[in-house]
């Protein structure tokens, strides 16, 4: 056992008098290109990152679900007879949400036994790492497997996209519960969100001596309210008046029917979603036929599409990325949602240091807040460890 298994072991231990069952685990994700195209039904290219949330479980023998995190103070006691989106408040939501949300798909609970969880993670939250997708797919793992309910990576990636859409209330994509749950060593997972499938893509960053940097902005962002749901309107909107279900049925060749028809912001909102979809099929294409040396511009259009059409970028974001590459990064771009959060750079590994520094120096010059930067590597998805 890891020392950090063994203390997560030794938390549970503390927290409730007896040992876990298991402990499992999910990683956070960054996403490599595709941003707000996920909703849309298009498609997005993230990886599951080495920072992991871990969720150590132990069988009760009542409909009794016991609920603590290393993050909070407080424990939450809820039933299994009981579940409801009304009743979860706070980050319970993103654990009783899943089995809330497995009920809610169909799935028979009624002979699956109570819980005690203790959750533990080294995903900064609310970073645009998706500590809420490593949240609900560690939990979803451990209750498939505790519960014997049989269901495929795909089908938890879902559920905890139920349980983050109707229990915690954010309207997000399939993005975080696919990289999450189906991520893979050195490997982006390319999803497409309307038929949902999903395939690995080499990444070889190793055999290219090239790292990527996660420049957190430590601007907090916020899904549940806010931009992002102007975002999903928008494009909402956008579609509808396009007599489209969703902008995913539209391509560049579509574009100036749609600036006649759209106002000139929906235009531009619909601009960045259209030109994002075909971004993410010329990176997969170009990491297939170039490898990832080839990605730099594909993904400095990503982030200038981001920042101008959709207008989801901060400013701490926006020179973050302009800093990395003026530094000697082949390409950078902002991942995650926006409106704070993270932006990434891909960097040759012996530059990396300097690429931090020039990007802190540049900050600081402007007189923005201070940005915590560090390396990713792309990791394995969803897992029991012991
Ligand atoms: P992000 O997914 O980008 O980190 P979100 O706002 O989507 O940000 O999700 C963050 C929320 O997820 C936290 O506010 C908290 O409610 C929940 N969460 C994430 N990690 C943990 C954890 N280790 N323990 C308890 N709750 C967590
Ligand atoms: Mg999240």
């Amino acid at each position: 056992m890891t020392d950090h298994l063994a203390s997560v072991t030794a938390a549970f231990e503390a927290a409730y008098g007896h040992s876990p069952t298991g402990i499992w685990s999910a990683p956070g994700r960054v996403n490599l290109i595709g941003e707000h195209t996920d909703y849309n039904n298009g498609y997005v290219l993230p990886f599951a990152i080495d920072r992991r949330t871990w969720a150590a479980v132990g069988v009760r023998e009542d409909r009794t679900v016991r609920l603590r995190s290393t993050f909070a103070d407080e424990e939450i006691v809820a039933s299994l007879d009981a579940l409801s989106p009304d009743t979860m408040d706070g980050w319970s939501a993103y654990v009783l949400g899943v089995a809330w949300a497995m009920a809610d798909s169909g799935i028979d609970l009624s002979g699956a036994t109570g819980l005690d969880i203790l959750i533990d993670s080294d995903v900064p939250v609310g970073a645009g790492l998706s500590s809420s997708a490593a949240l609900e797919c560690a939990v979803g793992k451990a209750f498939d497997e505790l519960w014997g309910l049989g269901l495929d990576k795909l089908a938890l990636a879902r559920i905890g996209r139920v349980a983050e859409n109707k229990a915690v209330g954010a309207p997000t994509g399939l993005l975080d519960q696919a990289a999450s749950m189906l991520g893979e060593e050195d490997h982006v997972v390319f999803l497409d969100c309307d038929t949902e499938d999903a395939r690995p893509v080499a990444l070889h960053l190793r055999e290219e001596g090239l790292q990527i940097l996660v420049m957190n902005s430590n601007v907090e962002h916020e899904h549940a309210t806010g931009g992002y749901g102007d975002r999903f309107a928008s494009c909402a909107n956008g579609a509808t008046a396009l007599g489209v279900t969703t902008l995913r049925e539209i391509g560049q060749a579509d574009l100036a029917r749609a600036e006649e028809v759209l106002d000139e912001e929906t235009y531009r909102r619909v601009r960045h979603v259209v030109t994002e979809n075909q971004r993410v099929l010329d990176t997969v294409d170009t990491l297939g036929k170039a490898g990832p040396r080839a990605i730099g511009e594909l993904m400095g259009a990503s982030q200038a599409s981001m920042r101008d059409d959709f207008e989801i970028t901060v400013p701490e974001i926006d020179l973050a990325s302009e800093a990395a590459v003026a530094a000697g990064a082949i390409g950078a771009r902002m991942t995650g949602g926006g409106f704070g959060g993270s932006s990434i750079a891909l960097v040759p590994a012996d530059k990396t240091d300097a690429v931090a520094a020039a990007v802190t120096t540049a900050l600081a010059d402007a007189g923005l807040r201070e940005p915590t930067i560090f390396t990713v590597t792309p990791s394995q998805g969803a897992r029991r460890d012991i």
